[in-house]
């Protein structure tokens, strides 16, 4: 295989990581290869290649440096001041043939000096589902970390909790991010006041994500709007994290840690899966809450590298006070294009408000009630019709003042452009809970077929397919998968 390593994360100071093998997989077992995503980052497979050996960690390509990253994070609004890599090695990084740095890491793939009581392994359940989550993510065009292999290890996995329980088969996903540096990272040399590595990874921070940024106040502000877009983009298609620890929120502005995460089928505001989840921190409309809070962790940890710290202190809160201003502008462009409306005017917040609204009272399912208002059937999706009807005479007049209706009066939609531009923002499937369990069940007695039926359907997830129609149906009421679990 030829995979050009380019490492500098493990030229850094030791402070930062701990060298680290992958366990032995036993029999390793190629279950999913990324065929696209290896031609970008360069890497080229070759007759007699064993990709298994390879990506479950028994045999590293020439060049890979394992290594373990610490870091800290607030946990559901805790501080452990150590978390790192518990079950997850970075190989190295390559520069991918549109010339960014991207890391290759391992994950399931052993104990390492961070495992603390954990057994370092993931099973095949939450690989798989990270691998199609997140590549479904990507096809909906969200900045997000990206899967490259998953491999069975062929070694047992014990877990007590989960939508399975037992002895479970192990796996190992192969992640790529744009890097591995989280809010927590910052958090794991300032908590230490390790004022010299602080600055380091702020110089190694900046040069890999914000180049142009002057210092830690620009560099603040660039991760911020990042998130704010990042976000608001979650909230437009209805997915839920579920896990936004400061640990699990990166620096880059990539989904990252697809543990419990999920999207919601019937659109409610509170909206929960995740089983630790108890008092909804991470619900649906939370999470634009919660991400400003991360974002205030991110720069009191900036705020040792000023020179003058109270007026830093000041300026970073002016900073991180402003984001939901910035936030619920971008909500509001995503949304008014899901409704056609193109840039947004006055009154757009509350046509889209009150729409939630009797989405909410109709339980009416989030994504295939956005993309009937362009395909036709809406009012299907409403039980309080004429609240619905009045709504929509509402949309009409707005779509109408710029253009862009089409038809009669009892017969109005918005016009090609304005449906075509809609269907683009709007997506016709997305990976709902039931379909993504029904695949794990499956995988784990053998069969890959519905993950790779999966992974086709959602590699296109704004277009009609037909021959996919049956996945656009939310759950049966005997069907829906009302929790998840974390990776563990
Ligand atoms: P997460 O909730 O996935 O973000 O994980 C939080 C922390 O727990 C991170 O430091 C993980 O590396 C660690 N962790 C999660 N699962 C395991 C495991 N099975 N073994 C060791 N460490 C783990
Ligand atoms: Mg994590």
């Amino acid at each position: 295989m030829k995979l050009s390593f380019d490492n500098s994360y493990a030229a850094l100071p030791e402070a930062f990581f701990a060298r680290q093998h992958p366990a032995p997989a036993p029999a390793p077992r190629l279950l999913a290869f990324n065929t696209a995503l290896a031609q970008e980052l360069g890497i080229e497979v070759e007759a007699g290649d064993d990709l298994a050996a390879i990506f479950s960690g028994n045999a590293l390509p020439k060049g890979a440096d394992p290594i373990a990253q610490a870091y800290a994070g607030h946990q559901f609004g805790g501080f452990s001041a150590q978390l790192g890599d518990g079950r997850a090695v970075l190989l190295g990084e390559v520069m991918d043939t549109n010339g960014a740095r991207r890391d290759i890491a391992l994950k399931g793939s052993g104990r390492t000096p961070f495992s603390r009581g954990g057994d370092g392994l993931a099973w095949m359940g939450p690989v798989l589902r990270e691998y199609l989550l997140s590549e479904a993510m990507h096809a909906l065009g969200v900045p997000t970390t990206r899967a490259l292999a998953a491999v069975a290890t062929g070694g047992e996995v014990v877990r007590p909790t989960g939508s399975m329980t037992g002895v479970l088969p192990g796996a190992v996903l192969t992640r790529v991010a744009a890097s591995h540096l989280r809010v927590g990272t910052f958090q794991y040399f300032a908590a230490r006041r390790m004022l010299p590595e602080l600055e380091t990874l702020f110089d190694y921070a900046r040069a890999r994500h914000a180049p142009q940024a002057a210092g830690p106040h620009e560099f603040l502000q660039s991760v911020i709007d990042r998130q704010a877009e990042l976000v608001a983009h979650w909230l437009s298609l209805g997915f839920i994290h579920g896990v936004m620890n400061t640990d699990n929120t990166s620096i880059s502005g990539e989904t990252i840690d697809y543990g419990p995460c999920a999207f919601m089928d019937i659109y409610h505001p509170v909206t929960v899966y995740s089983s630790i989840d108890a008092h909804g921190r991470y619900a649906y409309d939370n999470q634009a809450a919660v991400i400003p809070w991360n974002m205030a962790q991110l720069a009191s940890s900036l705020i040792p590298l000023m020179p003058d710290q109270e007026q830093a202190v000041q300026m970073f809160t002016t900073t991180v006070n402003a984001m939901p201003d910035r936030i619920e502008a971008a909500w509001l462009r995503r949304f008014a294009g899901k409704l056609g409306l193109g840039a947004p005017r006055e009154g757009d917040q509350a046509l889209i408000g009150d729409l939630l609204a009797l989405m909410q009272a109709g339980q009416s399912d989030f994504t295939n009630t956005f993309r009937a208002l362009s395909a036709g059937g809406a009012q299907d999706q409403f039980a309080d019709r004429d609240g619905f009807a009045a709504w929509q005479a509402r949309w009409h007049a707005r779509l109408a003042a710029q253009g862009a209706l089409e038809g009669t009066i009892e017969q109005a939609r918005p016009n090609a452009q304005t449906r075509a531009a809609m269907e683009a923002v709007n997506p016709a499937l997305i990976a709902r809970n039931h379909r993504v369990e029904a695949m794990i069940e499956a995988a784990v007695a053998g069969d890959m077929a519905p993950f790779e039926r999966l992974m086709r359907a959602y590699a296109r997830p704004f277009e009609a397919q037909a021959e996919f129609a049956d996945l656009a149906r939310p759950p049966a009421a005997s069907e829906v998968v009302g929790a998840t679990y974390c990776g563990t």
